[in-house]
């Protein structure tokens, strides 16, 4: 099978980790994007509770707690991740503030309504957009936010070789207005959407993986799944770039009903 062909989750998770822990962001955003969604929220105060989910090694986490009032639990399947998230939340002194865990998306350990907001940058996509805001609006308070980027199509049509990418690695991505649909569907009046600029690919998230890409390959010299690895990486920061004008993420806010 070739790279092209090849699905993350065929790819030796430690060696993702190890990848994906150099990097201060594991998926594409920015911290002035996780700031403009944070501005449709107008319900926190310091009782407030948050949990963001699949926080990863907490770059967009770090950003909301700086800017919220509340407690904040950052919650992902990687100790490793949440390793360096608690690492980060000492070393920039929030530690009174956000706390990680490891746990899973599809077993949440939060009381029913308990929570204020529920976070999720680039990560829904692991349970599915449409299972992920059905099964966790039962943790929200009445009036309470989720806000979570997600992949999504920019047109109605678009190239086999794009299209057939997607579907094979998330055939849930879909245009916008259906995942707006699918998001009142599930019992939340959707509040905002905006698309992330380029930029939270391009600088955010490709540049800084250039160089962890070649320490990675000198580290890991020989290793196949290694080499293969990075060749899934490049081929999709490839596709990125020849085909940014048909889909790119989307950050969707909604209110529980
Ligand atoms: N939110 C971070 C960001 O934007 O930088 C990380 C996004 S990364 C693309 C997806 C994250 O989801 C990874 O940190 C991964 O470990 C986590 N993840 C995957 N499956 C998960 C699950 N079942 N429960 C919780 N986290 C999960």
């Amino acid at each position: 099978m070739s790279n092209e062909n090849k699905s993350i989750y065929e790819f030796d998770f430690n060696l993702i980790c190890e990848y994906y822990s150099n990097l201060e962001r594991q998926g594409p955003g920015s911290p002035e994007a996780t700031l403009k969604a944070l501005g449709f929220i107008d319900n926190l105060t310091p009782q407030s509770h948050i949990a963001d989910l699949g926080c990863g090694t907490g770059g967009q986490t770090m950003t909301l707690a700086q800017n919220t009032p509340g407690e904040i639990t950052g919650l992902d399947l990687f100790p490793d991740f949440i390793k360096i998230f608690n690492r980060k939340a000492e070393r920039d002194k929030l530690s009174n503030k956000v706390r990680g865990i490891v746990g899973s998306m599809d077993n949440l350990p939060f009381e029913n309504e308990s929570l204020d907001l529920i976070w999720s940058e680039g990560a829904i996509y692991n349970i599915g957009y449409e299972r992920g805001l059905n099964e966790w609006k039962k943790f929200l308070k009445t009036g309470g936010y989720i806000a979570v980027s997600e992949v999504s199509w920019f047109t109605d049509e678009r190239p086999q070789e794009i299209n057939d990418f997607w579907m094979e690695h998330y055939s849930e991505i879909d245009t916008i207005p259906n995942k707006v649909a699918q998001m009142q569907k599930a019992g939340y009046i959707p509040t905002a959407i905006f698309i992330l600029p380029e930029t939270c690919w391009t600088d955010h998230f490709y540049a800084p993986q250039a160089k962890v890409q070649e320490e990675f390959l000198k580290k890991h010299a020989g290793n196949k799944s290694a080499e293969n690895y990075v060749g899934f990486e490049r081929y999709e920061m490839n596709l990125y770039y020849r085909y940014k004008e048909y889909y790119g993420y989307v950050f969707y806010i909604g209110k529980k009903r």
